[in-house]
């Protein structure tokens, strides 16, 4: 008897390691988690030209959004968010803004069409301002998705910042049921912080001079990224509506471009858009802080897919979970295209999806009916 409490004593002194593992196993849970992104739409929801009326295979978010439906079959988490420039930038969106298309179905169809891919949030882009803040205000009011932005405030005409009030959400934290890499279902707190360029004060003047100002996104980030910390924000997404480089004729470029929103304490990635580029890019040459190698700015995964739902910009990460944060372990950064060039010839890689082809085609008639009336009103 007593021998055998010996081994089993000289056992568990020999093989203490087993024990270890198995607990640390336990105590740090590990996920996979998908992020998607769409940006710089500019209301290219079919794949059609309205220039040269035909149809294309090189843009439409028809044809991301089956990316999208792709993306979500490969992996169990997934988010999706879209950066911004959804409302303004062809026919279609022309006609909605002169029609009273969203006086009698209230929504836009761009936002229609979003609500079937079921965002997660969304941030607002200087195109937005386009036909003016009520007609923003009522498009968006369609959207069953959050928008938020941090660096807009309303013009209150003082010049003290303490008493700014944001003009829309500036964040939201997002609480996701999430299944760990063991099978474990846990809620997963996701922050995500909206941010424009200040640029956008300056060309959209006319509609938003004495409503609002915009400030400083560096700036505006360190501020209320602590805030979001401390609601439990297990991650934090900056949706940024601005390039790599600061916009050449904003007189403070300082605090505003990617890369000095990715130097802010406790953003982990950066979904970014505005300057229609992608990143990573294959072949681009990469610098000390913007890697396109690695999928990364200043150590941060980041994305940018392009324009006109060309690309759909994909980070997946590996999370685990520590004294009880969460940290980003690994990351891969893709902006994946709806074409492929197979010997100099364009081949598309995605078909249409059918329930947003389905649910355009009466806002493709009247476009196309809006178009031929223009044209026959110019002398
Ligand atoms: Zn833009």
């Amino acid at each position: 008897m007593k021998k055998n409490i010996i081994i089993l004593l000289l056992m568990s002194l020999l093989f203490p390691v087993e024990h270890v593992c198995g607990e640390e196993m336990e105590k740090y849970p590990q996920l996979s988690l998908r992020i998607l992104e769409t940006t710089d739409l500019h209301s290219h929801i079919l794949d059609f030209d309205y220039v040269n009326k035909r149809r294309t295979i090189e843009f439409g978010l028809s044809r991301t959004a089956s990316l999208i439906q792709q993306a979500r079959k490969d992996q169990l988490n997934t988010l999706l968010f879209d950066v911004g420039d959804v409302i303004k930038g062809n026919a279609l969106a022309d006609y909605v803004a002169s029609s009273n298309v969203l006086y009698y179905t209230d929504i836009h169809p761009a936002y229609k069409s979003m609500n079937l891919l079921k965002y997660d949030a969304a941030t607002i882009g200087n195109h937005e301002f386009n036909y003016g803040i009520d007609f923003l205000l009522k498009s968006i009011q369609g959207a069953d998705f959050p928008f938020v932005n941090a660096n807009i405030y309303v013009d209150d005409q003082n010049n003290y910042d303490q008493d700014d009030i944001h003009f829309f959400s500036p964040y939201i934290i997002l609480n996701k049921n999430i299944m760990t890499n063991n099978g474990k279902e846990m809620l997963l707190k996701v922050g995500v912080i909206g941010l424009i360029t200040p640029i956008t004060a300056q060309w959209d003047k006319e509609h938003l001079e004495n409503k609002v100002k915009i400030k400083n996104m560096q700036e505006t980030a360190e501020e209320i990224v602590p805030k979001m910390k401390k609601e439990g924000a297990d991650i934090i997404i900056a949706l940024v509506h601005a390039g790599l480089h600061s916009d050449n004729d904003l007189k403070e470029k300082k605090g505003n471009n990617v890369k000095d929103v990715s130097k802010v304490n406790g953003i982990d990635v950066i979904l970014y858009g505005h300057s229609h580029s992608l990143f990573p890019k294959k072949g681009e040459r990469s610098s000390l802080q913007v890697q396109h190698h690695t999928g990364k700015i200043n150590g941060k995964p980041a994305v940018q897919a392009g324009f006109w739902g060309n690309h759909l910009g994909i980070i997946d990460l590996t999370l685990e979970k520590k004294a009880g944060k969460w940290s980003i372990l690994e990351s891969k950064s893709t902006a994946k295209p709806i074409i492929r060039i197979i010997k100099e010839k364009k081949v598309p890689i995605v078909s249409p999806y059918q329930p947003i082809e389905y649910m355009m085609s009466q806002y493709h008639r009247d476009t196309i009916d809006f178009l031929k009336k223009n044209i026959m009103k110019q002398p």
